[in-house]
């Protein structure tokens, strides 16, 4: 059985090698790598697991994604403290607690906060027991519906991120992104998909860079996938 010190060595670890592998660049993102204990975010069979750079089930067809998926996504997102960011896919909380850890926990004076929308009701109830364990819960609200049609009530957002696979880019989410705001989200079909980084220039003006590869979940929801 792991202790939590045992844990704080795993995770050092694993940050250890996303840095040397060039994963790792931005210093607010591996600070956020090394607070957050992503062994309070998988299920407690898996526990001695957390620190395997893969996915990992968490119920209900669904993942936690790899380490180095949310180093890469994270980085390209660019949080900075007292930003307002969405997140679609809450799945474990794990990603949205990396996010927190920078917009809000580094600087609460800032009031940053993290909105993260599920629409499988009962992974949300899971990743708020794990987000008020891990000691988040001021920071993230995690609300159940389809992320693909964004979360009006609480936009605009400087940031979002989607952590399922789209089809292509929702435009609710484009509308409720701030001018100067970035979103990060993997398009493509339902086997392979292309990290894409869109960002609203302060005039309004999209501009769009594709980044890695990747595989996620399908996005299900009116401006997703459908349900099959
Ligand atoms: N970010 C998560 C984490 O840190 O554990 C992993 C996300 S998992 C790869 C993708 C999640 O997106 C699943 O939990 C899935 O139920 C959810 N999802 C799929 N379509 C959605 C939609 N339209 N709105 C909200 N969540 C959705």
């Amino acid at each position: 059985m792991y202790n939590t010190g045992d844990f704080a060595r795993l995770r050092e670890r694993v940050v250890e090698s996303l840095e040397r592998e060039g994963y790792l660049k931005n210093k607010l993102v591996k600070k956020a790598l090394l607070s957050v204990p992503r062994e309070l975010f998988v299920p407690e069979k898996y526990r001695e697991y957390a620190y395997v750079d893969s996915p990992l089930p968490i119920g209900y067809g669904q993942t936690i994604s790899a380490i180095h998926m949310v180093a890469i996504m994270t980085e390209a997102l660019d949080p900075l403290p007292g930003m307002r960011v969405l997140e679609i896919g809450t799945g474990s909380g794990y990603q949205a607690a990396v996010l927190a850890e920078i917009v809000a926990k580094e600087d609460p004076s800032l009031k940053g906060h993290v909105y993260t929308v599920e629409r499988i009701p009962e992974l949300a109830e899971f990743a708020r027991r794990n987000i008020e364990r891990a000691g988040y819960r001021n920071y993230i609200t995690v609300v159940v519906g389809d992320g693909s049609k964004g979360l009006p009530e609480y936009a605009p957002y400087d940031r979002i991120i989607v952590t399922a696979a789209a089809p292509s880019v929702p435009k609710p989410l484009i509308d409720q992104l701030k001018p100067g705001g970035k979103l990060v989200i993997p398009v493509g079909d339902l086997y392979i998909q292309r990290l894409l980084i869109l960002e609203k220039k302060h005039d309004g003006e999209l501009s769009f860079k594709w980044g890695i590869d990747c595989v996620f979940v399908p996005l299900i929801g009116e401006y997703g996938w459908k349900e099959s």
